[in-house]
């Protein structure tokens, strides 16, 4: 019997019951209560002044010292309700309390600042509207499950009321994307431009007995911009976009989605020539369960879509686009002749790619001085999407600071928020804390400084950001494909530097929390080196391939329970073996690491060059024979 191990996010296996009529009834019934709840939320809501509920509380001194910073464009009063809208924001984003029957000038906003006041007076209906819900919304509930109830059991198709019918988004075309939006990605453009072509002019095709494809299913990681180039075939093709997400499909209930299917299929058929974009098909498409027992409800979804696409017959004119980070997950079913045959892989841009991705999305920003091509080296493995983000982010920063233009100062602030979270400089961290934190953040940069096989450190901080107290950065100095063992080990020592630091400095059992992440990733990669790649000592060159994923995306492999207990073990040797190379370095180095934490210390940021400039007259390589176990 093999065993499912490697399970990361303690996924259950997917049940391979068939949903019995009984259990239809109770996922009915659920959902019934669901809107029952929110019809509840939403007046709730009404009553306490439409929609403040969506924007983030913060209390109202803090509104008056963003006021008084300048921070703040615009404020509206509502009764006691204060909402505010940012700099560089449109709308309001946070709402706070004042206390009634003084201004918020009487409670300490200058008088004189530059902000747009406006005053509404609390609607009289919003107490009407909510006795008139509350009278009515239980009524209509009962008489709602009463009149439910019978259609079931009547045997009604369960279609819960004509929620069957699909509300594809259908793109206007003032909006057309075109290919020139689109950087990089040149072979998968390529291959577009002829799906282009066979939508703009089909008869060249059939004339010579040609069979027009009708499924094509675009590969790749999220926020390669898969979804913008099935726009950008139906924008260069001028013909109508229908779009549907396989996610969406998950969450409805038993023949709904099937029903959706078969609605978008029709509305396509009567705009064709159309596109059909289905982003996320592999959560209708998953492999069926490994052990043979189908019958989820999203197997309904999927058959409908494969009835729907067998039936095309070469003349109907419509084109169904689908996307996937999974490719390896799908349903063969899916991927046979005349289904989705045609696969674009679309890859993570490379430096020159996101180099010209960025400069599409500063395209529409005024900016000066800006240094993309540093900006696209730093970004190593990061998609068009988080690129997008970190232009918009730019801008963002500039406005709220009350720029003209984005400058490259934006440019770096908006990247390390992208990439880690936005500083926290009022996050109180104390003396004692911050020490620890310029021990361990030298750590990890004194043994990646150290190690051959480890990426320059980048930059080096013990200002808190995002979720940690303190971040080493390292980068590497070109994109590259390929990792040996060598760099693996040296990865995971640095990470293991953090907490050896730690160790070295504040004693064993001193020790804390801040290095749970670090371990974490070390962890993860022995694991990936074990299993994945075939680098363990003992079990060199054998992998243990995925099995079919659980159904909250945990993975799964398939291995005995003698093998499990082998890669525990070789898991248990790599660790041991990357905390013994951090020490070996940090032995040797302590002066080093003493050095660059007291200028850590002073300085809070360290930049690549001030980092070599403390370590590089210090740091020695230790004795080999000290470097492994
Ligand atoms: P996916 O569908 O692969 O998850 P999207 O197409 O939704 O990704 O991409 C999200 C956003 O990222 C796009 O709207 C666009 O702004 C940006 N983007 C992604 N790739 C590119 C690219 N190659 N060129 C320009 N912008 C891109
Ligand atoms: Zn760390």
């Amino acid at each position: 019997m093999p065993v499912y191990k490697g399970d990361k996010k303690g996924a259950k296996a997917p049940s391979s019951k068939k949903p019995s009529k009984k259990s239809n009834l109770i996922r009915n019934l659920f959902f019934w209560l669901f809107i029952a709840i929110i019809i509840l939320a939403a007046s709730s809501a009404w009553q306490g002044g439409s929609g403040a509920d969506q924007l983030e509380e913060v209390p109202i001194s803090d509104v008056i010292r963003r006021a008084n910073e300048g921070e703040i464009a615009a404020i509206e009063i509502i009764g006691q309700e204060v909402r505010v809208t940012l700099r560089g924001y449109e709308e309001a984003t946070q709402v706070s309390r004042k206390e009634s029957g003084s201004s918020i000038f009487e409670q300490g906003v200058n008088v004189d600042s530059d902000i747009e006041v406006t005053i509404t007076e609390p609607s009289a209906w919003g107490g009407i509207i909510w006795n008139v819900v509350l009278t009515i919304v239980p009524i209509a509930l009962i008489a709602g499950l009463f009149i439910f109830m019978l259609r079931q059991m009547n045997g009604a198709n369960n279609q819960a009321m004509g929620f069957g019918k699909a509300n594809a988004k259908v793109y206007n075309d003032s909006k057309k994307i075109k290919f020139d939006d689109i950087a990089g990605n040149e072979h998968a453009k390529q291959d577009l431009l002829e799906v282009v072509d066979f939508l703009k002019s089909p008869k060249k095709y059939e004339a010579l007995g040609a069979r027009i494809p009708t499924g094509l299913l675009l590969a790749g990681d999220p926020g390669t911009g898969k979804t913008l180039m099935a726009r950008a075939v139906a924008g260069e093709a001028s013909v109508p976009f229908f779009s549907i997400s396989g996610s969406e499909f998950a969450e409805m209930f038993v023949g709904v989605g099937a029903s959706r299917v078969r609605d978008l299929f029709s509305k396509a058929r009567k705009n064709a020539p159309s596109i059909i974009f289905i982003d996320e098909i592999d959560a209708v498409a998953h492999k069926r369960d490994a052990r043979g027992g189908a019958g989820r409800e999203d197997e309904q979804t999927l058959n409908q879509i494969l009835v729907e696409m067998d039936g095309f017959d070469g003349k109907t004119g419509v084109i169904v686009i689908a996307a996937t980070n999974r490719i390896d997950m799908l349903d063969r079913a899916l991927l046979r002749p005349g289904r989705f045959d045609r696969h674009i892989n679309v890859q993570l841009p490379e430096r020159k790619d996101r180099e010209e991705i960025l400069a599409v999305h500063f395209k529409n920003k005024p900016h000066k001085n800006i240094d993309l091509k540093s900006l696209a080296a730093k970004t190593t493995g990061l998609a068009g999407a988080d690129l997008a983000n970190i232009a918009n982010e730019a801008a963002i920063i500039a406005a709220r600071e009350g720029k003209k233009e984005v400058g490259n100062r934006e440019v770096v602030e908006a990247f390390e928020k992208v990439a880690i979270g936005p500083e926290r400089k009022n996050k109180a961290m104390n003396e004692k804390e911050r020490e620890l934190t310029a021990y361990h953040e030298a750590g990890h940069a004194v043994v990646g400084f150290v190690l051959p096989d480890s990426d320059p450190v980048h930059k080096v901080t013990v200002i808190p950001r995002g979720r940690t107290g303190g971040v080493t950065w390292f980068l590497p100095p070109e994109d590259r494909s390929y990792k040996s063992i060598y760099e693996f080990k040296d990865v995971m020592a640095r990470a293991m530097g953090g907490r050896i630091a730690e160790s070295l400095i504040y004693g064993p059992d001193a020790v804390t929390t801040g290095a749970g992440s670090d371990l974490r990733h070390v962890a993860d990669i022995a694991r990936a080196m074990v299993i994945e790649e075939g680098m363990s000592k003992k079990m060199r060159n054998r992998v243990f391939p995925e099995v079919d994923s659980g159904w909250l995306g945990g993975k799964k492999y398939d291995y005995s329970e003698a093998t499990a207990r082998e890669i525990d073990e070789e898991v248990e040797a790599l660790t041991i073996e990357a905390t013994k190379r951090a020490e070996a370095v940090l032995k040797t180095n302590i002066d080093a690491l003493k050095a660059l934490a007291s200028e850590l210390l002073k300085k809070e940021t360290l930049e690549e060059e001030e980092v070599t400039a403390v370590l590089k007259p210090l740091t020695k390589l230790p004795d080999a024979a000290k470097l492994h176990n």
